[in-house]
């Protein structure tokens, strides 16, 4: 359904494509996109460049001195439209010809950036109606970047313009290698519009999906609250309204928005195709936790997928959020595994870290400066997780505007950041192991299902003020991460027969074909693990009028005969002979479990339930369906999907806290990964008989790790 509509909006935008004196693009009459090329073709080892923030007469120097350090490419240009087009329909890419010029001259390729993310004051000005209007109601200003709207088809017309001239001027420019559109979608101060355009786009979207009002609001339940349309025009945005929106429409208006950024980004990436079809095409992004745009739809089209990663960033953020002094870095390492992993799944196989912290981060506050050691070890991290490429962020340092605080490898006084040598040795490293390791393969025996439906529906209605769903995926991720066994991040539509077991927390909106996806896959041998809320609403965020778990319940083995959210601590969960292990404590949630067919492995100890099932296996065709009704605390649940998993067959490797191992594959090759993210030495004992890749010693048995530690070793 989303590809068909939005297949039907692309055409609708040939208006646009028409204004902007462009030809009608072949995916507009088949309604795909073919990518240029499955994957760069050199190695992608460079930093983020900003010529139009640098005086030229140090550009010559700036190129000179990133050949000498090993850098193979830069990208340029994501935010220089003012001086691409100072004024409306005038161009000028003379300084950016200039710039690509020295570059090329010593051997830097570029990937250009599209300037969609930052329009000019001019544009601005003469241009009102593009400000995106926030989910208070609230307009947003220029002067910042991301203010604008996805829907609004001035922007996109003047986006498309700028972007068709710069594929115009650099098409065949030998310096030019690929391109990234736009920059960072959705990650604003407010990640999703609600302005008139994107109401009345939202009203086109929902007529296209719905086509009468009358299953419009049968699906949305609008005779709720009086809600009944009449008309298309009478759709709103969920804005604030004296009372929480209709969970239907909300869910709806999320999955909207998602489109609107996708399909602008496709807008672009049509022109890119036409005009420079030798070239790689992508956009970058982050990866989850984030959730407000839906990565697979973004990145459908794109020939690969690219994420920024700041872990320190990210580490200062969560301090900000949870006020707290001090996060610990084992968190912040799982989920930025989470991250790659995803970027890695998205579509099955190598992906680019766009964006890579190379000092101390920050805007009005600063990150933790990376200790010695660390920026090397993110960097290796990306690459055990699949990465094939990385670029700094950034060359050098501003030495003005909002981001004059985000380091580079280059000080404001120009001289070497702290982590300059790092990054060349790192660099040069990537180098030496070569281009059959970075394009290698990640195989996993266990995947996580992520659904941006649950998750959206679960921001909607939380049903407990403190659940998430995006947390709940991020622990059950970290409760298996120390099996070292590698884990996909799925979506859901994709193959499960190839995992011995796929872990789906919080499966709250479930869809038919899902549903029969999901039975196929344990009929078959699988070994699938959920737990509370299964199957409480369909695809359309209505409740199903079945017992829960609704449509898996034959599956499952068992009924919910009560959902019970948590509101005192006390309730435990005493666990059967087969996952013996202390009494857990239960968090947030209980859903009650009567069994049919299932095997309990789990009981309540206490109040009302005091006896009742809260954990079940049930052996469905050749595999075996968990239902975990417990929200079980951390270490009880790690150990549970721990022995689940390795019931399953899943291999686990024993290795220290702080330690992480994964695996590439190449045909011939295989490399596993060890990483040492604490700063103390470790000793790690590896799981065979290993060349060292970057020293050729022989490694066999226990090797020392320094703190911050990288080993690559390729299998003897
Ligand atoms: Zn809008």
């Amino acid at each position: 359904m989303k590809s068909l509509n939005r297949r039907v909006f692309l055409s609708s935008s040939l208006a646009v494509l028409g204004a902007a004196g462009i030809h009608l693009p072949l995916w507009a009459r088949t309604g795909a996109i073919s990518p240029a090329q499955s994957s760069p073709g050199q190695l992608l080892l460079g930093v983020d460049y900003y010529p139009d923030q640098t005086p030229e007469s140090l550009w010559e120097e700036d190129a000179q001195m990133m050949a000498e350090t090993g850098i193979t490419n830069v990208r340029i240009a994501e935010f220089a439209w003012a001086l691409m087009e100072p004024s409306e329909g005038t161009f000028d890419f003379s300084w950016l010809h200039r710039s690509v010029d020295i570059l090329r001259k010593h051997k830097l390729a570029v990937i250009l950036g599209t300037p969609s993310a930052a329009p000019p004051p001019w544009l601005s000005q003469k241009y009102p109606e593009i400000f995106e209007v926030n989910e208070r109601g609230e307009k947003l200003h220029p002067g910042g970047r991301r203010f604008t709207c996805p829907t609004n088809q001035t922007y996109r017309q003047l986006s498309l313009a700028i972007a068709t001239e710069m594929a115009r001027a650099f098409a065949s420019d030998p310096g030019v290698i690929g391109w990234q559109i736009d920059n960072e979608y959705t990650l604003g101060s407010s990640g999703r519009c609600y302005c008139e355009y994107c109401q009345a786009g939202f009203q086109k979207w929902v007529r296209q999906k719905y086509h009468s009002l009358d299953e419009v609001n049968r699906t949305w339940g609008a005779a709720f609250w009086s809600q009944i349309y009449t008309d298309w025009s009478q759709i709103p945005v969920p804005l604030p309204s004296g009372a929480d929106p209709n969970p239907g429409l909300t869910l709806d208006y999320y999955r909207y928005q998602s489109y609107a950024n996708a399909s602008f980004n496709d807008e672009q990436l049509a022109v890119l195709r036409k005009l420079c079809p030798k070239h790689f095409v992508t956009t970058n992004n982050v990866g989850l936790p984030l959730d407000t745009i839906d990565e697979r739809m973004l990145y459908a089209n794109l020939d690969f997928v690219s994420f920024d990663n700041y872990p320190g960033f990210f580490k200062m953020y969560m301090q900000q959020q949870s006020k707290s002094a001090m996060v610990p870095w084992d968190g912040i390492t799982i989920a930025v595994a989470l991250g790659h992993d995803f970027g890695r799944s998205l579509k099955g196989k190598p992906f680019m870290i766009m964006e890579e912290q190379s000092g101390k981060a920050g805007q009005t506050t600063f990150s933790p400066q990376p200790d010695k050691g660390q920026v090397r070890l993110w960097t290796y991290q990306a690459i055990a997780h699949g990465a094939m490429g990385v670029n700094y962020f950034r060359w050098d340092t501003a030495t003005f505007g909002t981001e004059e605080y985000w380091h580079g490898m280059l000080n404001h006084d120009r001289s070497k950041s702290p982590a300059f040598d790092e990054i060349k040795q790192t660099l040069n490293e990537l180098k030496s192991l070569g281009p059959e390791l970075l394009n290698s393969q990640y195989d996993s025996d266990a995947a996580l299902l992520f659904d941006y439906d649950c998750s959206w529906a679960v921001k909607i209605q939380p049903q407990h003020f403190a659940l998430s769903y995006t947390e709940q995926a991020a622990t059950w991720y970290g409760c298996m991460s120390p099996t070292h066994t590698g884990i996909d991040v799925i979506l859901p539509g994709m193959d499960l027969a190839k995992y011995k077991i796929v872990f789906a927390p919080v499966v709250y909106v479930l869809a038919k074909d899902q549903a029969e996806r999901i039975k196929s896959y344990v009929q078959g041998g699988g070994v699938f693990v959920t737990n509370f809320r299964l199957g409480a609403k369909n695809e359309v965020s209505q409740i199903v009028r079945t017992p829960l778990p609704g449509l898996l319940r034959d599956m499952m083995g068992v009924t919910v005969s009560d959902y019970v959210p948590i509101y005192s601590p006390g309730q435990k969960v005493k666990f059967a002979s087969a996952l013996a292990g202390d009494d857990a404590d239960v968090k947030l949630w209980a859903d009650i479990l009567q069994p049919q067919t299932a095997e309990v492995l789990g009981t309540y100890l206490s109040g009302d339930h005091a006896g009742e099932a809260a954990i079940t296996v049930n052996r469905f065709g050749k595999g075996k369906a968990v239902y975990i009704g417990a929200d079980l605390s951390v270490p009880s649940l790690a150990r549970v999907l721990m022995t689940f998993a390795a019931q399953a067959g899943v291999k686990r490797v024993e290795a220290p806290a702080g330690i992480e191992l994964t695996t590439r594959r190449s045909e011939k090759k295989s490399w596993t990964f060890v990483l040492n993210h604490t700063s103390s030495p470790q000793k790690v004992r590896v799981p065979g008989s290993y060349r060292d890749a970057l020293t050729q010693a022989a490694v066999t048995g226990t090797i020392d790790l320094e703190g911050y530690g990288v080993r690559v070793l390729q299998a003897a």
